[in-house]
């Protein structure tokens, strides 16, 4: 199955972080993760953050990149995220 490295973007403003509305939304969405990746066949090999930028790296398997962008509309993190999927190889 390919891999993608997908990057995660949001401003300070909407960080679910300053926002207990967006955080408790962001929690219960958290919780589908598990489920989605099962059922569009998605593994989530490694996540990674700055630790002073709103970003966040995944390198994630799926099986076609509209797949893997379908997963993060699934689980939410594409309402307050730009979401770029780009295909990878091992180096
Ligand atoms: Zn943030």
């Amino acid at each position: 199955m390919p891999d993608y490295a997908v990057t995660l973007t949001h401003e300070a403003g909407t960080c679910p972080v300053y926002d207990s509305k967006a955080m408790k939304e962001f929690q219960e969405l958290s919780e589908k993760r598990e489920e989605a990746a099962k059922k569009l066949k998605v593994r989530i090999i490694s996540k990674w953050s700055p630790t002073r930028i709103h970003q966040t790296y995944w390198i994630i398997e799926a099986p076609s990149r509209e797949v893997a962008e379908e997963y993060f509309k699934a689980v939410g993190l594409s309402i307050w995220n730009k979401v770029e999927v780009q295909e990878v190889k091992l180096v």
